[in-house]
């Protein structure tokens, strides 16, 4: 039970903390992406601002002077006087770059501009913005001057494309942080939820000692109670000759009998729990585990009116084979017969109950279906635990509450499983599933 809430715990807190690290993560990558951009646009503006006064200061403009101030190799210059490229221009650009420009040209009086408030000088004509032909980016600078009565116009391409990779390179290393943070969130979670856990733990271990301790120590004195009564009926009938009498024996019988059905559920729950309870495999064959399972709830059946039908195998699609199974037969008899009880205690009379046995894939089950009162969808796991009762049996006293969670421990013990379904038409249906002897298989 703990380690399955363990498990649970462990992946609800590891689930969480990787959400509130990846909001986290993505705000930093958020904050840092502007930033870079931040730094793109500042290293753009200097640069074009350089080229600007440069080319208006018409110093040096050669092609060392380009490939200076051009930056990144994925930038552009284009200079024109009066509308025709310059030589530097038509021997630096190639013709994608060239009919890129043009491009720009067009969409430029469209384009959304980026505010220039690093103007350079009042007698250069600056403007800046952002182009994308969905390929590639760029930030664009179109600058226009005159000197003398020449027009120079100047068109500078940033390209983000470095920009682009460094954002790239910077998600994935986010991302390969973010992997890496789940590995030691888990392993933290685990660590942790097994702290909070281990208060519970103890007190568990410590309420099924104290358990197992007092109904061992119960078991004897009732069981000398027990005996004195019978004695004492037995050796003196005067004793319970008259009606009152009679009846006070009969009540303590029956409560005596009660005390020590609950005694005997407790010991063997605790002692199951602990992995103390002994438990002899031998191979065994179920048909017969059943039929004697069958003869023994018959006559209890009869006695509530309520039809016990035994089918003794049925193998879908392949030769009946008697399934022999390597368990403790006493135990899973035991197991049965809490299945049966209770579908005889949850099924009215004049309805019936059926005990079968199949055969699928490599595992036997053992099924006992009733038509009684059913278990609602939100019960069938709690009605496993212990002292766990629907609210339908609380009347009934000789009920504790303890019988499915023997049988579940008992499953467990073979490697099996037990659960409850509904039958068609109404009713539940126990199945207790285990492994065949491997020669079976
Ligand atoms: P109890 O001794 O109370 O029967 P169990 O552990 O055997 O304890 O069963 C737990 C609860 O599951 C019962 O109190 C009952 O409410 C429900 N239950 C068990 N078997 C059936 C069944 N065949 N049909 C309807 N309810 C059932």
């Amino acid at each position: 039970m703990f380690r399955k809430a363990h498990r649970k715990l462990s992946a609800i807190c590891c689930l969480t903390m990787a959400w509130i690290v990846l909001a986290i993560v993505l705000c930093c990558l958020h904050v840092s992406e502007k930033n870079m951009y931040g730094q793109e646009k500042a290293l753009f503006f200097l640069q074009a601002n350089t080229i600007s006064s440069d080319l208006y200061a018409s110093k040096n403009i050669s092609m060392e002077w380009y490939k200076r101030n051009i930056g990144n190799e994925a930038n552009t210059l284009s200079i024109e006087t009066d509308g025709i490229p310059s030589t530097l221009t038509s021997l630096a650009l190639s013709p994608e770059q060239q009919s890129l420009i043009q491009e720009i040209k067009k969409a430029s009086p469209n384009a959304q501009k980026l505010p220039n408030t690093r103007m350079v000088s009042a007698k250069i004509k600056q403007e800046f913005f952002e182009y994308s032909n969905g390929a590639e980016d760029y930030l664009v600078m179109n600058a226009r001057f005159f000197e003398k009565e020449h027009k120079i116009d100047a068109a500078f391409l940033y390209s983000l494309a470095p920009f682009r990779q460094n954002v790239r390179l910077q998600r994935m290393l986010f991302l390969f942080i973010w992997l890496a943070s789940l590995l030691a969130l888990y392993l933290f979670s685990h660590l942790f939820t097994s702290r909070v856990l281990q208060p519970l733990i103890q007190n568990d271990e410590k309420q099924k000692r104290f358990i197992a301790f007092a109904s061992h120590e119960l078991r004897s004195p009732l069981a000398v109670f027990k005996t004195g009564l019978s004695i004492l009926t037995q050796q003196n009938p005067s004793l319970a000759g008259s009606d009152k009498t009679a009846r006070i024996f009969t009540l303590m019988d029956t409560e005596m009998s009660r005390m020590e059905r609950l005694i005997q559920d407790l010991l063997c729950l605790a002692k199951a729990e602990q992995a103390a309870l002994h438990f002899q495999f031998q191979p065994a064959n179920l048909a017969d585990l059943l039929q004697s399972a069958y003869e023994k709830h018959a006559p209890i059946a009869a006695e509530k009116q309520i039809s016990l039908t035994l089918i003794p195998i049925c193998s879908q699609g392949q030769p009946k084979q008697e399934p022999i199974c390597l368990c403790d037969p006493q135990r899973i008899e035991q197991a049965v017969a809490i299945l049966l009880d209770n579908a005889l205690s949850y099924t009215p009379a004049g309805q019936k109950v059926t005990l079968r046995l199949l055969r699928q894939r490599g595992k036997c089950c053992i099924q006992v279906i009733d038509t009684g009162i059913g278990i609602p969808d939100r019960e069938k796991e709690k009605i496993f635990d212990k002292f766990y009762r629907m609210d339908s049996s609380r009347s009934q006293k000789e009920h504790y509450g303890l019988g499915l969670s023997i049988a579940k421990e008992i499953c467990h013990a073979h490697n099996g499983r037990i659960w409850a379904s509904d039958t068609p038409g109404g009713g539940s249906t126990f199945t207790i599933r285990l492994p065949l002897r491997p020669t079976m298989l």
